[in-house]
């Protein structure tokens, strides 16, 4: 996997991408990073890539041929036949969630657009880009947070990126539900105990505790990912126990 970013900081992304996983995952060859500004692209002979919005008003936009360019230019060094998605930072885009950083996982090259100021010109958006993402409904000064999400959320996806590969397929939305509780030593902390079931070395008490424990704290907390989901009768029957009625569903 490959993944460009086109942004006018690219020194936000050194420290997210020099720690932790996403620094191992570059040096087990599971990714590459490719932060790139595309204020070199500009044709502008004072280096511009922003200009005053067409009808007045306040604020700057991105003009659309530094990106265009600088899109061209990654399009063309790209190794894979397969090609990229280009995918717009934008507080109006789709919603991000677990399932498109699964989707985006098995592209080879996803290319990040980072706006700023205004925003960009809309051919941008008309005639370049495949996807748009928000990370959210509020507005932030630019795109370089949301592509570090989308990158993060991405490369902890890919096989080899984390140590322990289980890991990703049990977090919490990979299942559809949240994750169930963990604890570590000491068994007894300041007289707060860890549940009996977690010591007692019978792993089909522990995973069903931790069914339950994950059916639960959905259910409080985002019911409404249960009901996008296939649950078994027995996972229906324990929902039915936490709303107080075992018979109906
Ligand atoms: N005027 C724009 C609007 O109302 O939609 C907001 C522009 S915002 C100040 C500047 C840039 O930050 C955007 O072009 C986008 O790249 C990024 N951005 C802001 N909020 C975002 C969000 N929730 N998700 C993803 N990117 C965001």
């Amino acid at each position: 996997m490959n993944i460009s970013i086109l942004t006018l900081f690219p020194d936000m992304f050194s420290g997210v991408f020099h720690q932790s996983i996403l620094k191992q995952a570059q040096e087990r060859g599971v990714v590459t990073y490719d932060v790139k500004n595309f204020r070199e692209y500009t044709n502008d002979k004072h280096n511009r890539v922003d200009d005053y919005p067409y009808g007045g008003g306040g604020g700057m936009v991105l003009t659309p041929q530094p990106i265009f360019d600088a899109v061209a230019d990654l399009k063309g060094k790209s190794s894979s036949s397969k090609p990229p998605r280009i995918i717009l930072l934008c507080p109006q885009g789709e919603r991000y969630n677990q399932k498109k950083a699964e989707e985006f996982s098995k592209e080879d090259h996803l290319i990040l657009i980072c706006g700023h100021y205004e925003g960009y010109d809309e051919r941008i958006r008309e005639h370049l880009i495949t996807d748009e993402i928000s990370i959210g409904d509020y507005v932030l000064t630019g795109g370089e947070i949301g592509a570090m999400v989308v990158a993060d959320s991405v490369t902890r996806l890919l096989p080899g990126a984390l140590g322990n590969e289980t890991s990703a397929v049990t977090d919490s939305y990979s299942t559809g539900l949240l994750e169930h509780p963990h604890y570590t030593r000491p068994a007894v902390y300041e007289g707060y105990k860890v549940p009996d079931v977690l010591l007692s070395g019978h792993h089909e008490k522990i995973n069903q505790w931790r069914r339950e424990q994950s059916l639960r704290r959905t259910y409080e907390r985002r019911p409404d990912l249960l009901e996008k989901l296939d649950l078994s009768e027995a996972d229906k029957h324990f929902i039915r126990s936490l709303r107080g009625d075992p018979k109906k569903s």
